[in-house]
């Protein structure tokens, strides 16, 4: 039987440390896929087009919108992010698992579009911490980094819709935790049911 590939999302505050712990998992679970998403921001030292982000400016990001290009898209602080269809449910068809990487709005508008996507957020263990996280980062102004802080307050008040809360503490804790969770999600009864069936 082919294994199902699953989508998950990860939802957590700028700076919480999302991308370093998704790539610390990338290492340990081959089978998944990191879902480039477009945006309009700018790139940060090091970040590759097409790789971290596709970088686009706003008239082209307006123009997948208007061809339906995206799964789901949104504003955070001042530009636009999305996730382009295609690449998730090509992933998906080779039987990958697929982690987004994307802010709460968007994260409703996924689940309610695919009620059987995984919804997982991350929080730092305090808000100093967040802080000095972004701060030392260097990626951000200072009031980049007030307006990041300030956002993240208000997603923190949805944490308790998602379907699992991991504290990025030390990554190696947060990164175990969100294997065994994907790896629990695939011995769920209802993706087994051929097998279940079959006997
Ligand atoms: P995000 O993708 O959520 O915006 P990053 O992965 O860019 O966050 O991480 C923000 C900063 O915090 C980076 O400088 C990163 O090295 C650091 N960081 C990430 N995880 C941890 C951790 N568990 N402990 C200490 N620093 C961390
Ligand atoms: P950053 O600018 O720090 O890379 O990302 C800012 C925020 O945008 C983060 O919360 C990140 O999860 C979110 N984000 C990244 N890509 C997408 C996307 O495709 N869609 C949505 N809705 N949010 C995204």
């Amino acid at each position: 039987m082919m294994r199902k590939g699953k989508t998950f999302i990860l939802s957590g505050p700028s700076g919480v440390g999302k991308s370093t712990v998704l790539n610390a998992l990338m290492e340990k679970r081959k089978n998944l896929y990191f879902s480039v998403s477009a945006t309009t921001r700018a790139p940060r030292p090091g970040e590759i087009d097409g790789v971290h982000y596709h970088f686009l400016d706003v008239d082209t990001f307006r123009d997948w919108i208007s061809r339906d290009e995206f799964l789901e898209y949104a504003e955070y602080v001042g530009n636009f992010y999305g996730t382009p269809k295609r690449f998730v449910d090509a992933a998906m068809e080779r039987g990958q698992d697929v982690i987004l990487d994307i802010e709460v709005q968007g994260a409703i508008q996924v689940t309610s579009k695919r009620p059987d996507t995984v919804r997982i957020f991350i929080a730092p263990p305090s808000w100093d911490e967040l802080e000095r996280r972004l701060t030392e980062r260097g990626t951000d102004s200072e009031e980049k980094i007030q307006k990041r802080l300030l956002r993240a307050k208000v997603e923190f008040q949805t944490a308790h819709t998602y379907d699992y809360f991991v504290i990025n503490d030390t990554v190696e804790d947060a990164v175990r935790e969100l294997d065994a969770i994907m790896t629990a999600e695939h011995c769920k009864p209802r993706d087994r049911m051929e097998i279940i069936n079959g006997k």
